[in-house]
Parts: structure tokens; C-alpha cells; sequence
């Protein structure tokens, strides 16, 4: 409890325990500092749960070290928790960092953080030990989460184990004043990591300069893989055509946007617009990937978007290749559907010409995380490096003795673990029905157990009786625990936000598909929530999904379902669906009226599928999940605002309530015949959308009184969709929550699925 304090100078002691991400980031030395500059005795120490401060001084001394303290935090540390007391003076000769032991409890372990200002000004200054080396780090940035290998946070439990550190680097480590004091990952050009240029495929090495080589290796041309933080980027020009067409054959993305990396933010700013919180972002030592509305375009990167995603260097090295070359194509060198690759040895000829890589080992892949900013918030679509492992505190009511784990869905899925108060959700792991993504998930289950200390009690799984990581939940001999799959995405910002047990919110949950408990394909779902359970309050008409996931993968089939159920057999011959041969019209209005393979789904995903495709906007057959719902919103964007929107029903006579879309695909249609715009149609769609929730939500409001909505959901990328429902709703006085530090896609259902847990075993 925070006491009194009286301005006296005699002799005073405070014992302080602060919480938070403060172990492994350069926080004792940072207290080292602070105590002894304002005369302080004491010790600092990790504890159990966090740092535990003692400092013998005067009172008024005390208040510029609570200041200094909440000022000039490490850029690493988090502070999630500070408390105090005054205490009896023990009688301390000098402050010291008591090194021992650390206690159990729950161990933070930070992200990888990109090169700080003065690591940059040293491989910057000709001279200087560290001048171009690719490997230079301190306390406040560098390698972590993706080099750590088990517990402790020691330089022997990392890949950096293997290098011996040298009598100079040795001396930073050791002192205290030193901004290189206990960085694991120290390293100079003497003793560090070492890079090496190779040819793909036979292996041969290039002579020095290899940077310089490298620069102009990428200048002609050719195609780079480039050894990062959590794995090899495949790198080339951007503005040489043939560069950027040979790296689209190699990763089979034909239009499927490329990420950027840029030299500086004005070097962004020529290409993209940008408003003070991207600016903040792109620059946060997380680096994300951000995506920005176009200025300039530059041909075949993003050809279907409106935005270009864009970071800026996060590692010594790409500072140094950056500085020659301005702009790079930086993706992630996976193959089709596999994880990003981390080790040299898996790169072939077939995946580019030549590998700039090191010897500094990957413990732990991660991607880059990609997010943008809507309303001034960020909007994750993955959240990876920089942001993995931030551990997710939850409410205090809810804390269990239980250690959880949870394993997600199948698509865009991660883990997450609960331990002590705290949940911790892994990076992005891709695709699970790809077999190699699946051995990504094991790997990365094995990797949180060691780091973490974890050993699990219980493990809860999607309700999806197939998906693999379901598979794997019950093999596991575990108590296991199967939720439901929109109940889960509306946990997920529940625990974000910390709401509490008695709130019960209205939760809107728009994806593609998740498996619902009527056995049908769910997916445009309203459900009033709490933490212990959900009634479905109202949710999409339900619609034919004709062939299950050749529906999804072929967005026509959604477009003439819908007809169908608008028009019957006699719905008007639109242009875009007379691409279509009517051998498989027939062929899929069989499976309909049969019923063949064909479930019922009340999907937004697959009702944004079908409208994208009538007004002549999607592929027949798609490149990538979310293709077709892509093209209408960037349509949309491009339309002149309007508050029109179409009709649609409002089915009230039994719960669950439906909302059907027929008489606006019927509108639709007709506009269609008259050549409306797809713009102007992309547009009023989603206003209706947007309406059509306010709708349910004031029908909730009257019924129940709740006044909270939670919006959510994959569909809830759409960054129009999700600005339009925030706004209308809270012009009408609803509270809207939405993820913020986590994904709305299927990214989150683990977390969600650890709150569920923790309902199960709270108290
Ligand atoms: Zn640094
Ligand atoms: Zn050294
Ligand atoms: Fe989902």
C-alpha cells in the first residue's frame, strides 16, 4: 500500500515490487544506474514476480526515483504493476544487483526488438568496434523470443551459446554502467556470428564485401535470401519487372500482395500516405509491417489493394543493405502453404539465386507481423514478431491454479498457454491442414513448455471434431475441453479488455466458417456473451454452401446460391455468372437440391463471396482465403461516399433471429442489368451490413438492455466494414470493443479458448 510520505531527510527505506516484462530487458542495470546516481543503498533482484527493488535513502530522493522510474523506463520493459511500502532501514553499505535466485512463478521473456538508435549510430560511425557489423545489439534491442531456447534468459540457454565472447565484449557484459551490461547477445566482429553470402544450389561462397555484392546482386536483379530475426525473407527490387514476376512463380502468388521494407519514413512517404500513428508504428521498436493507403503505386506489388504494406529495417543488416538500395520486396521465404523458413539448408535454387545468411542459429520462426491503423487503433491481421511473447494479463476474478493450454482452430491458427495469471499466445503459425505448418504448431507447443516451464492440466480445443489441432487435443491423454468457434473469437477481446464477470455483452462474430453447435456451417453470428456461456441471439439466414469448401475456394457457387434463393430457376442471367459453363451451374444446383455435400451456413465471409462475384469483382476460382471479400472492399474505397444502402429482412417470429439478404441481392441483381457501378454497389453493401448490426444491436439493447457490442470476427479486417460499424454504433450510445493487440481472425481463438478455460477452473 502506497503510505505518507513526510519531506524529512533522515534515513528511510522502500521496498518496491514491480510487475510486468521487466526481467531480461536491461531493468536492473537500469535501477543500478538510477540508485546509485541519486545515493540510494539497496539491492535490486528478480523475483518471482518481477523485480523487487530495496533502497535506503532520503524521502525526497525517493519521489525522483519513483519519477525516473515511470520516466525513462528501458525501451524493452513493461510495466504492468508497481506497489511500495515504507519500510524498517536494514542498514546497506551500497547498492547492489543480487543475483539470487529468481523464484518460480511466471518468467517474462521479451520480443525481438529492432536495432535501437545507438547500436545504429555505431555501425554508422567509421572507427567505431562495431562499424557494419551485422550483428551489433545491447539490453535495449535485438534477437530474444527467436533465440532463446530454454530457461533462464542466459546467454547459455540461447544460440548464442557457441560464441565465446571476447576480453572486450566480455567487459561491457560485465559492467553495470554499460549499455551492453548482461546483454546475452552481445557480439562484436571478433567473437559474434559471422555472415556469409552463398550461391543457391551449389552452395558456393561469394568474397567480400558481401554486403556490397549483395546490394548489387539485388540492383541486376536477382532474387536473395536474407537470414532475419525469425526467418529468411526472400528479397529483390521492386522496380524491375522480371525480379518481381520471377519472385510471384516462386512463392505461386500471382496477385497476392508483397510486403516493402524502406530505407526511412520519407522514403515511405513518397509511395503512401501517412498519419501520425502509422508514422509511430512503422517506427515502434516492434516493426511491424503496416499497411497504407497508395500514393504512388509501383506496379505488381499490391495490383488488387488500394494499400501497400510497408516496414522499415528491423536488424543491423538490413540497415546496412537499405542504405544502397531504398526500397526492397521483403516476403517471407515459405513455400505455398508452409511455414517461414529458418535454417539455410531448406533453401533450393527454386526458391532464389543467392542466400545471405549467418550462423546464429533460429531457435523459434516468426514471421512479421502485419497490421494497420483504423481509427487511430491498430488492426492486427498477424501478430508475430515484436508482439510475440507479450504475455495478455486477465481480471483477477478470473485466476486459476490451472495451467492451460489451447490450441486454436485449423486456418491462420496459434497457441496460446494460461500460467499464473498470465496468458501467453504464440506467433502466427499458418494452416494447419498443411502438414508442415502442423509440425510448425508442435514445434512451437515443445518450445512454450521449455521456455515457459509449462506443464498443462487441461487443454481446450475447437468444437470442430476434424481440424487437426482437435485431433491433437485429444491425443494429448489431457482433460479436454472442445468451444465453440464464434463463442471463442468473442473471448478472445473479452479477456483483452478485461471485461468483467457480471457484463454480458452482445458479441458479433463475422467469419468465414467455424463449425457451429447445430452442426452447420456458422459464421454471421450475434451472441449474447458472458464468460461462462453464450445463447445465439441472432445470426445470418441460413443459405446453401453448395460443395462445402470448393464453395469457399470458388466464390460463384455463393453468388448462385444466393440467386437461387432469391429468384428460384428464373433468376436473371447476369454478365458475370455467364462466364460460368452451364454444365456446372447444373451440376452445383443438383448438389443443392440434393443436398450433397452441400451444408447449410449463415457465413458473412461467403454472403461478401457472392456479392463480390455478382457485381463482376472476384475470381472464379481464388488465389488466396478472402480474395473475393478483398476485391469488394477495395471497390468500396474507391467509391464516392454515400449513406445508401439495400433492404433487407429482419426475421423476428422465433430466436435465434435471421437477418436475410434477399431482397438486397434482389436489388442487386437488377441494378446489375442497368450497369451500376461495382463501386456504387460495393459501397451500399457495406452500409447495409453496417445497418443491419446496428439493427440487431437495438433490438439486443431493448430486449436484454445491453449496450456493449463486440465486433469481431475475420470479416472484421475489412477495415470499411469495421470503421462504418463502429462509427454508426457509437453515434448510438452503444460501447464497441473490438481486438486491438490481437487479430479478429482465427488468430485469437486461442486466446478466447483460454479464458473459456478459466472459467472452467477460476477460484
Ligand atoms: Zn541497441
Ligand atoms: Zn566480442
Ligand atoms: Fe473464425
Amino acid at each position: 500500500m502506497p503510505c505518507s510520505d513526510h519531506k524529512t531527510n533522515q534515513l528511510k527505506a522502500y521496498r518496491l515490487l514491480v510487475r510486468g516484462t521487466v526481467q531480461g530487458v536491461g531493468f536492473r542495470p537500469f535501477i543500478y544506474r538510477l540508485a546509485t546516481r541519486l545515493n540510494f543503498n539497496g539491492y535490486v533482484k528478480n523475483v518471482g514476480e518481477g523485480v523487487e527493488i530495496y533502497l535506503e535513502g532520503s524521502s525526497s530522493d525517493f519521489e525522483r526515483f519513483l519519477k525516473a522510474l515511470k520516466d525513462n523506463l528501458p525501451p524493452l520493459a513493461r510495466m504492468e504493476s508497481l506497489d511500495w511500502l515504507a519500510v524498517e532501514p536494514e542498514g546497506h553499505h551500497k547498492f547492489i544487483i543480487d543475483r539470487t535466485g529468481a523464484g518460480e512463478s511466471f518468467v517474462f521473456i521479451s520480443p525481438d526488438i529492432a536495432t535501437c538508435p545507438e547500436c545504429l549510430k555505431e555501425i554508422e560511425t567509421p572507427g567505431e568496434r562495431r562499424y557494419r557489423y551485422p550483428f551489433t545489439n545491447c539490453t535495449n534491442c535485438g534477437p530474444r523470443y527467436t533465440i532463446v531456447k530454454k530457461l533462464p534468459y542466459d546467454r547459455e540457454n540461447t544460440t548464442m551459446a557457441s560464441f565465446k565472447m571476447c576480453p572486450d565484449c566480455r567487459h561491457e557484459y560485465e559492467n553495470p554502467l554499460d549499455r551492453r551490461y548482461h546483454a546475452q547477445p552481445i557480439a562484436c566482429p571478433q567473437c559474434g556470428p559471422q555472415l556469409v553470402l552463398l550461391e543457391a544450389g551449389t552452395g558456393k561462397p561469394l568474397g567480400q564485401p558481401l554486403v556490397e555484392t549483395a546490394i548489387q546482386l539485388v540492383k541486376q536483379g536477382k532474387i536473395l535470401a536474407v537470414k532475419g530475426l525469425g526467418g529468411f525473407h526472400l528479397i529483390c527490387n521492386p522496380f524491375h519487372p522480371q525480379a518481381v514476376s520471377r519472385l510471384r512463380k516462386i512463392k505461386q502468388r500471382k496477385v497476392k500482395p508483397l510486403a516493402l521494407m524502406a530505407r526511412d519514413l520519407e522514403t515511405i512517404d513518397e509511395y503512401a500516405y501517412l498519419s501520425r500513428a502509422e508514422r509511430d508504428w512503422l517506427t515502434s521498436p516492434f516493426r511491424p509491417i503496416v499497411l497504407l493507403r497508395k500514393k504512388k503505386d509501383i506496379p505488381e506489388i499490391a495490383p488488387e489493394a488500394d494499400t501497400l504494406g510497408f516496414m522499415l529495417p528491423y536488424t543491423p543488416l538490413h540497415h546496412l543493405l537499405l542504405k544502397e538500395l531504398k526500397v526492397i520486396v521483403a516476403t517471407s521465404s515459405n513455400r505455398k502453404d508452409a511455414p517461414i523458413i529458418k535454417d539455410g539448408v531448406e533453401i533450393g535454387p527454386e526458391l532464389g539465386d543467392f542466400i545471405l545468411t549467418h550462423n546464429r542459429d533460429i531457435a523459434m520462426r516468426a514471421d512479421d507481423s502485419v497490421m494497420r491503423v483504423i481509427n487511430s487503433g491498430p488492426l492486427f491481421s498477424r501478430r508475430a514478431r515484436g508482439f510475440v511473447p507479450f504475455p495478455q494479463r486477465i481480471p483477477d476474478f478470473m485466476k486459476s491454479k490451472a495451467s492451460i493450454l489451447a490450441v486454436g482452430g485449423e486456418l491462420k491458427n496459434t497457441i496460446s498457454i494460461y500460467k499464473n495469471g498470465y496468458i501467453v499466445t504464440s506467433q502466427f503459425l499458418g494452416d494447419l491442414d498443411d502438414y508442415q505448418n502442423f509440425s510448425y504448431f508442435l514445434e512451437t507447443i515443445d518450445h512454450f513448455k521449455r521456455l515457459f516451464d509449462f506443464k498443462p492440466d487441461l487443454v481446450i480445443s475447437d468444437l470442430h471434431p476434424d481440424f487437426r489441432s482437435t485431433i491433437y487435443a485429444r491425443s494429448t491423454g489431457l482433460p479436454h475441453y472442445l468451444l465453440q468457434h464464434h463463442f471463442a473469437h468473442l473471448l478472445a477481446p473479452m479477456i483483452e479488455h478485461q471485461v468483467q464477470s457480471e457484463d454480458r455483452v452482445l458479441g458479433v462474430s463475422f467469419d468465414g466458417y467455424g463449425y457451429g453447435d447445430d452442426g452447420q456451417a456458422w459464421g454471421g453470428e450475434f451472441l449474447l456473451t458472458d464468460y461462462c456461456g453464450y445463447k445465439r441471439y441472432a445470426h445470418l439466414d441460413y443459405v446453401p454452401l453448395p460443395g462445402g469448401d470448393a464453395a469457399v475456394r470458388e466464390p460463384w457457387r455463393m453468388a448462385l446460391s444466393f440467386l437461387l434463393k432469391a429468384f428460384g430457376e428464373e433468376f436473371p442471367q447476369l454478365k458475370s455468372l455467364t462466364r460460368i459453363p452451364s454444365q456446372k451451374k447444373k451440376a452445383v444446383k443438383q448438389l443443392i437440391d440434393k443436398k450433397i455435400h452441400t451444408p447449410l451456413t449463415s457465413s458473412a465471409g461467403r454472403l461478401f463471396d457472392a456479392v463480390s462475384y455478382l457485381a463482376g469483382l472476384a475470381p472464379e476460382k481464388i488465389e488466396f482465403e478472402a480474395q473475393a471479400p478483398a476485391r469488394l472492399e477495395t471497390a468500396a474505397s474507391l467509391a464516392c461516399p454515400t449513406a445508401r444502402s439495400y433492404h433487407y429482412l429482419f426475421l423476428k417470429d422465433k430466436l435465434p433471429y435471421r437477418l436475410d439478404f434477399t431482397p438486397a441481392i434482389k436489388e442487386i441483381a437488377e441494378e446489375l442489368t442497368r450497369e451500376q457501378a461495382p463501386e456504387i454497389i460495393a459501397i451500399k453493401f457495406h452500409n447495409t451490413l453496417a445497418r443491419a448490426i446496428l439493427d440487431v444491436s437495438f433490438q439486443a439493447r431493448q430486449e436484454t438492455g445491453i449496450d456493449k457490442i463486440i465486433l469481431t470476427g475475420g470479416v472484421f479486417l475489412n477495415r470499411i466494414l469495421l470503421e462504418k460499424t463502429e462509427n454508426i454504433l457509437k453515434k448510438n450510445a452503444f460501447k464497441v470493443l473490438r481486438p486491438v493487440y490481437y487479430s479478429p481472425g482465427d488468430e485469437s481463438l486461442s486466446l478466447g479458448q483460454i479464458a473459456y478455460g478459466l472459467s472452467l477452473t477460476a477460484r
